[in-house]
């Protein structure tokens, strides 16, 4: 998976600054300048008293400044079962390739294998690996074999079978349905700081399933660069607490 930033609102701790101030101040914020609105915040300097207030919002569950700064990520490859999760969050927008406008013809059905077109989930190659809701994690070395080998088989047959209707004069639109639920697919998608933080909460979370997780655990480090001093804060003091339902 890769996982980038394409746009994101321009210096957000400034505004959610001002987004608070203005809750408690009998000035108007409007066309005043930040060191004036922030006069009366504790510290010696600007990037002092940006932190006194960010950790005292989030410290304090203030979290609605948080909603004007906006990101854009754009996520490369993921499976269409991590889409189906992340799709779950109603106050992100999405949108998403498709799979009637795009077919997959040239795609070569023995790449498919290592890792082209579908997913590959570290339990299909890696023996050592235990997920969660895993029933048998103590079977033989023949066994593993056999699974990787299923794995394998059944994600080359399927696109072999979609290539082949697609011959046929199926439209994409149709013959996809014969591929696997772990095709990969490209989003872009947008969502303010406090949702991040709360995606972060659900899906950076232990019971999360880990190509979310890693596709989540991306998206903090960009937003870390971004709002770093929010996202330091998010990382240091909140994050891996008990799920909230609304942070
Ligand atoms: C580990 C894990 C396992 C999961 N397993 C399943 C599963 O088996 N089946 C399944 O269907 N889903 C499952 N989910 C999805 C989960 O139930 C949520 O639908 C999803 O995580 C979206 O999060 P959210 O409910 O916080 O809503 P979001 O859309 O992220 O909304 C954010 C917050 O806004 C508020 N909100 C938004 N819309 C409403 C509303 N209509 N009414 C009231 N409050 C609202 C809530 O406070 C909510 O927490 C799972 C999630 C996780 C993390």
């Amino acid at each position: 998976m890769d996982v980038t930033l394409l746009e994101a609102t321009d210096d957000p701790e400034d505004l959610i600054c001002k987004a608070a101030r203005n809750d408690y101040s009998d000035e108007f914020v409007g066309g005043q300048s930040l060191e004036e609105t922030m006069a009366d915040i504790e510290g010696d300097t600007i990037d002092e008293k940006k932190e006194t207030l960010i950790g005292h919002l989030l410290s304090h569950g203030h979290f609605g400044p948080f909603e004007h700064a906006q990101a854009t990520f754009a996520v490369k490859g993921v499976s269409r079962s991590c889409m189906a999760q992340i799709t779950r969050h109603r106050h992100v927008s999405f949108d998403v390739q498709s799979m009637r406008y795009v077919s997959f013809d040239d795609v070569d059905p023995e790449a498919v294998r290592e890792g082209e077109l579908v997913v590959t989930p570290p339990s299909a190659t890696d023996p050592d690996w235990v997920g969660r809701n895993q029933k048998k994690s103590d079977i033989s070395e023949a066994e593993f074999e056999k699974r990787t080998e299923i794995f394998k088989d059944t994600i080359e047959q399927a696109v072999e079978s979609y290539q082949e209707l697609l011959e046929l004069g199926m439209p994409p639109e149709d013959a996809r349905f014969v591929l696997p639920i772990g095709t990969k697919v490209n989003i872009v998608m947008s969502m303010n700081a406090r949702m991040l933080m709360h995606v972060a909460d659900m899906r950076a979370a232990a019971d999360a399933q880990w190509e979310i997780r890693q596709m989540t655990e991306e998206m903090l480090d960009l937003a870390a660069d971004w709002c770093p001093k929010t996202f330091e804060y998010y990382e240091r003091e909140m994050k891996g607490r008990k799920n909230r339902l609304a942070p």
